[in-house]
């Protein structure tokens, strides 16, 4: 039987191999680009920004797997949802990748009851500190975006 490990593993992968999301948006009016120097990780994130939600989302970039599979996990995650739901999930994400979040990890205070989903595959990197710059870069580069986007 296979550990929840491999099983997360395999997760990873597939988001790896297949990302999701990952083109280069013809419409867009949000975007920012982040790199993580330490692992030469770099990611692109273009948005589609109407009325407060996220209608359409691109995700773009390389770098080892733990990066490009945490992109592709929160163009899914964070597509048609609105603005203020994108700043929870994100908190919630990063929560999960810190020290402190290592408790029940997968549930959302704000929703009894729902989970992370597939993001939830990349809470076993927090025991690799030095990667967990790696699964934050792509929503680090959402939130600059998103920030850009609502100072402009
Ligand atoms: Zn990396």
């Amino acid at each position: 039987m296979a550990s929840l490990e491999e099983l997360y593993r395999e997760v990873i992968l597939d988001h790896y191999r297949s990302p999701r999301n990952r083109r280069v948006l013809e419409r867009s009016n949000a975007g920012a680009d982040g790199s993580n120097p330490l692992c030469g990780d770099e990611v692109r994130v273009d948005l589609l920004i109407e009325a407060g939600v996220i209608t359409d989302i691109g995700v773009t970039g390389h770098g080892c797997s733990i990066s490009q599979a945490s992109g592709s996990m929160m163009g899914d995650a964070v597509k048609a949802k609105a603005l203020d739901e994108v700043c929870r999930l994100t908190d919630r994400f990063k929560g999960m990748m810190s020290i402190e979040g290592a408790a029940d990890p997968g549930l959302d205070p704000e929703r009894p009851g729902a989970v992370l989903g597939d993001l939830e595959a990349l809470q076993g990197v927090r025991k690799f500190p030095v990667r967990i710059k790696c699964a934050d870069l792509p929503w680090t580069t959402l939130e600059e975006a998103l920030g850009i986007y609502e100072s402009g």
